[in-house]
């Protein structure tokens, strides 16, 4: 009798203190993802409202790890389709497996292995996802697109009031969304908004983030509304009259300043492109602008039979002085004239810049030697570092 009555306390007090109650009500609910790439490692993070059981396995085709987290659900407003992308893991996929299961798919691209914590207080499930160290420093090339102007500055406006501002960010973004599907780039942007950023400040973000290539995307302009087609322009001295008109319009100086600024400047300039040649930095930028001038005009002129190739061409653009990294400026179409802007105001035709800029880009990174990281550059926190 006594100890009937003692064995009845105990097992209340053990379902008293259950960390896993069966009741449905008291299931541990998701409460956010998140990740974190590193060099040699990327941590996931679970975040749950109590202490949990989970179960974890390897499956292949394709390779993924999976974590069943028992008596759990996941509320809809969690994402649950994370791209991660950076060498170790390729997503991260959540869902409610079955009434009772939360199931967490780690897609991966290459693994040593990997460590799980359960932390309490507050209670979440940590996953290091490791590759060997070497093989995590992968050759992502960093690519910054720059749209022209933004803000308080509208760029070149068209016939019917189409402003390049908002034209040339719209082809940015579809360029970024298209370059982002390949894992081995890490795509930034100068803006991806309407603000306005001066132009030193776009080619200081692009050394700021060591990035490989720098493109300026812009939409031309000219007082002769007949003129039309495309040009693709690196950073160089010249002596032609459109190519400096082009210029100054982008450099928001009159022809007249930019022409006095020329002269003032010309010792100075000498010694920055004598310092590009240096490096091979003119070279690969001519490289670049042929490569994408041509897709551009290839692909594009699939469809528009009347495009012109106006070339590639040099001038001192200050947005490109100063990038330390092949860089170009690309004048897609000009606004100015009224069978380009209508071009310009169509989406699929956005769509195809963009896609055909892409190929341009693709076409010069595949020509070059792929070179091993000496750090972890293109693999960064994602979705910060905090709290844990
Ligand atoms: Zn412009």
């Amino acid at each position: 009798m006594k100890s009937a009555s003692s064995s009845g306390i105990l097992l209340l007090f053990l379902l008293l203190i259950s960390p896993f109650p069966v009741h449905a009500t008291d299931k541990a609910i998701i409460k956010d993802i998140r990740f974190w790439s590193s060099p040699g490692q990327t941590r996931v993070v679970i975040d749950l409202s109590r202490p949990v059981e989970y179960r974890a396995n390897r499956l292949s085709q394709p390779d993924r790890l999976y974590f069943d987290i028992l008596n759990a659900s996941i509320p809809l407003e969690i994402k649950k389709n994370l791209s991660v992308t950076d060498g170790i893991l390729k997503s991260i996929r959540a869902g409610q497996f079955n009434p009772e299961t939360v199931r967490v798919v780690l897609d991966l691209e290459r693994m040593e292995g990997y460590n799980v914590f359960l932390f309490d207080d507050p209670a979440r499930l940590i996953i290091d996802v490791n590759a060997k160290r070497s093989e995590s420093f992968v050759t992502k090339k960093v690519i910054v697109i720059d749209p022209g102007h933004g803000g308080h500055d509208p760029g070149a406006i068209g016939p019917t009031g189409l402003q390049e501002k908002d034209v040339v960010l719209d082809i940015a973004l579809k360029l970024r969304e298209i370059l982002s599907k390949d894992p081995s780039l890490d795509i930034h942007m100068t803006r991806d908004r309407d603000i306005f950023i001066p132009l030193e400040e776009r080619t200081a973000i692009a050394r700021k983030k060591e990035a490989d290539l720098f493109i300026s995307i812009h939409a031309n302009a000219s007082p002769n509304r007949a003129a039309r087609g495309v040009e693709t322009y690196l950073l160089n001295w010249t002596n032609d009259e459109e190519a400096i008109r082009v210029a100054a319009r982008e450099n928001y100086i009159s022809m007249k300043r930019m022409k006095e600024r020329m002269a003032a400047y010309k010792n100075e300039v000498e010694r920055i492109l004598n310092d590009l040649s240096r490096d091979y930095k003119r070279e690969e930028s001519l490289k670049l602008a042929y490569l994408v001038q041509n897709a551009i005009i290839s692909e594009i002129g699939k469809e528009h039979k009347r495009l012109i190739n106006l070339g590639v061409k040099q001038a001192l653009f200050y947005v490109l002085v100063g990038a330390s990294m092949p860089s170009i400026l690309a004048e897609v179409f000009f606004i100015s004239n009224s069978e380009e802007e209508k071009l310009l105001s169509n989406d699929t035709y956005r769509r195809n810049i963009a896609s055909s800029i892409a190929h341009g880009i693709k076409t010069y990174l595949s020509s070059q030697t792929p070179v091993q990281r000496v750090s972890g550059k293109g693999l960064k926190p994602q979705r910060g570092p905090q709290n844990f």
